[in-house]
């Protein structure tokens, strides 16, 4: 591979232009309908062991529940709970992680990094929050913990609420503002709407948390020029210390395909994948005007000194993820498991005193290789050296062919040690991915 870009571009074979159904983001390797139940004794056999050295320890944990379901939502929620159900739940993720610690493969590691996704974290009330994250810190102490993810949706967020996140340690709040025009966030079955957005941010502000993150999508449903600048400027206007940049994406399993489906649609009511990506050029052009740094495919940071992706880094580079909850990816020991999908199943488990993990599999070592150089290719810039020394493999001859169609692309070069995609390629990142998948884990459904 030379540094120079071949001019005989073809496009990508996967490319789509209108936005129709299926999964875009690519956030794993192998793809999950890969992970089966007879993988679970290797994942048994893995909390048997001790850690491989100076493997990082993260903590997951999914919190299942929102105030109504958004209609481009592919997660695993629950919008019924009552207080007592989620008190339950409460009790079954601690009572999961009090399990986990007895097992050698936490090897007597501090945990390095949490993660608090969902779902809403932000949806439990004070009482419950202190409640588990007490009890986590009394199980697994934080004590070496460099970064604490919460996600928040502005609407439930009040001044308290934010003090008690705030006291537990958050180092990172990322607000799910999504778009800041109140028909936008209406039509596409958010939750809360501008005025709690503005609200919220103000006290997480006053409050000093290290790290405001915002994460807006491109090509909600309705989403017009006008609107997307709009949202770039409210943006800059809040001045938060990285943005993260989504760009609409329809699963098969959201409110918006099921309409579709219905009424015997198959391109989805969103902008095409040009007009997205676009867009995020636009915002990503606007936020280096305003000193932003690019720093991956969907995050652009305001100081890079100050914010770090603590549990973004580790992880693309084969830490452990103990993931706690419904439906939970997690990785241990080179074997990654997910949970019970289902919330009744999960919570009996625990209560019957038995780990709820669904599925699993154990990588080979071509197919980590490829997990690795593929999520840290998100990052734009890939060492050759880091991957010589890891897997013992040079990822020039490995990957020759996939790097060269990247190449004549136009999307890729080869500097020295770095493996660099330029801002077309980065911005479209994920569907290229599939040119370094394996043969039999191309065209699948991922989930
Ligand atoms: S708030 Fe997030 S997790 Fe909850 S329904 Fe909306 S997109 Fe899904």
């Amino acid at each position: 591979m030379s540094g120079k870009i071949d001019t005989t571009v073809e496009p990508p074979k996967n490319q789509a232009k209108d936005t129709t159904v299926g999964n875009y983001f690519v956030s794993n390797y192998p793809p999950f309908s890969f992970w089966q139940k007879e993988g679970v004794a290797d994942f048994r056999a893995a909390l048997e062991r001790p850690p491989k050295p100076g493997t990082p320890l993260g903590l997951y944990l999914h919190i299942p529940f929102c105030r109504k379901r958004c209609h481009f939502c592919y997660f695993r929620v629950y919008t019924d709970k009552n207080a007592a159900a989620i008190n339950g739940y409460i009790k079954a993720a601690t009572q999961e992680l009090e399990l986990y610690r007895k097992y050698p493969f936490i090897g007597g590691r501090q945990v390095e990094f949490v993660y608090f996704g969902g779902g809403t974290p932000s949806y439990l009330s004070v009482d419950q929050l202190t409640q588990l994250t007490t009890e986590m810190k009394r199980t697994l102490p934080w004590d070496a913990v460099r970064e604490v993810t919460f996600e928040c949706e502005p609407g439930t967020l009040t001044q308290q609420k934010l003090k008690v996140i705030h006291e537990m340690g958050a180092t990172r709040l990322s607000l799910g503002i999504e778009n800041f025009d109140d028909h936008i966030l209406e039509i596409n079955g958010r939750a809360h709407r501008s005025r709690e957005i503005e609200r919220a941010y103000g006290y997480a502000r006053e409050l000093g948390f290290p790290q405001i993150n915002i994460d807006l999508i491109a090509g909600m449903v309705e989403e017009t020029e006008d609107n997307w600048k709009h949202c770039i400027k409210k943006t800059l206007e809040l001045s938060p210390d990285s943005v993260t940049l989504y760009q609409m994406e329809v699963p098969y399993n959201t409110t918006i395909y099921k309409e579709m489906k219905a009424e015997g649609k198959l391109v989805a009511p969103v902008a095409d994948w040009e007009t997205k990506r676009r867009w995020v050029r636009e915002a990503f052009e606007s936020l280096e005007a305003a000193d932003y740094e690019v720093g991956s495919a969907y995050t652009a940071v305001k100081d890079k000194s100050k914010t770090s992706f603590v549990y973004r880094d580790q992880l693309w580079a084969g830490a452990d993820l103990l993931a706690l909850g419904v439906a939970s990816f997690g990785h241990i020991n080179g074997t990654h498991y997910q949970n019970q999908h289902d919330f009744g199943p999960y919570v009996n488990d625990l209560l019957d005193g038995n780990l709820p993990v669904y599925r699993a599999l154990t990588p080979g070592s071509d197919e980590r290789l490829i997990r690795e150089f593929i999520l840290q290719l998100k990052l734009g810039v890939v060492s050759c050296q880091y991957f010589n020394e890891k897997f013992e493999t040079d990822v020039l001859e490995r990957f020759a062919e996939p790097l060269q169609q990247l190449k004549n692309w136009g999307f890729l070069s080869v500097d020295g040690d770095q493996i660099q995609l330029n801002r077309d390629g980065l911005i479209q990142v994920d569907r290229l991915l599939q040119e370094f998948f394996l043969p039999e884990h191309r065209n699948v459904r991922y989930a």
